[in-house]
């Protein structure tokens, strides 16, 4: 078995599962490093935003993903992003970077320059892995495969809950029915849609509390994994 494949600690799942305050925490207790995949597709969507890159242009999209010099770190608990040395951590969770993702998410030259990146980082050390891909196309021989769920109406309520203490108030439905749309997205893309991994355990968060979550995948990754 493959050294990165011990070390990894694989997460997927839909949007609004918690997964990167989950995998956060997990490689906090695990003294692991952190990475955050749904972070490097939003800073390649916004890069090429920025640029006034044509979104619907494969080709133009790869090429710009492939120039793109990115920087993630974590600085007193939280992650910062920066792009081409613009610090992007806000302007990526933007809605307008939400919803142009998807023309960046099914090009195939985007997708193999961040798989790379993601294994380059993987190759260095111990680390939690968070995405929609992880377990079955970045990381296929990791040992430690988690797949977060929720029901839908719970990972609205979270959603809305962070907004509204950001200050915004959201309309939790709408909400639903964004998050809704987006899994079908990611489900259903031809290249490398959102799906459990075969030998990947699913924890469903429906009523757990955050701490809890972190609890049983550290126990998974320490004793069964
Ligand atoms: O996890 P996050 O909500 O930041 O992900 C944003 C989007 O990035 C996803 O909806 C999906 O379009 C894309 N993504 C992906 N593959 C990953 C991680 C994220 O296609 N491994």
């Amino acid at each position: 078995m493959s050294e990165t494949a011990r070390n990894i600690v694989a997460i997927d799942g839909p949007a609004g599962a918690g997964k990167s305050t989950i995998a956060r925490k997990v490689a906090e207790k695990l003294g692991y490093a952190f990475l955050d995949t749904g972070a490097m597709y939003r800073a390649a969507t916004w890069r090429a935003m920025h640029l006034g890159i044509d979104l619907d242009d494969p080709a133009a999209l790869a090429e710009s993903t492939a120039a793109m010099v990115l920087d993630l770190r974590e600085e007193n608990g939280n992650q910062i992003v920066r792009v081409d040395g613009h610090d992007v951590t806000e302007a990526i969770r933007s809605p307008e970077v939400t919803r142009n993702i998807h023309k960046l998410d099914r090009s195939r030259g985007v997708r193999d320059r961040l798989v790379e990146l993601q294994r380059t980082i993987g190759s260095r050390g111990p680390t939690v892995a968070e995405g929609r891909d992880i377990g079955t196309v970045v990381f296929p021989a990791a040992v430690c495969k988690v797949y977060l769920d929720a029901s839908l109406q719970e990972r609205a309520r979270r959603r809305a809950e962070e907004f509204a203490k950001k200050g915004i108030h959201v309309n939790e439905g709408a909400l639903a029915e964004e998050i809704r749309v987006r899994d079908e997205k990611d489900m259903t893309r031809e290249i490398a849609p959102l799906r459990r991994a075969e030998d990947a355990t699913v924890v469903d968060t429906t009523s757990m509390t955050p701490d809890e979550v972190v609890d049983v995948i550290v126990t998974l990754a320490r004793f069964s994994c």
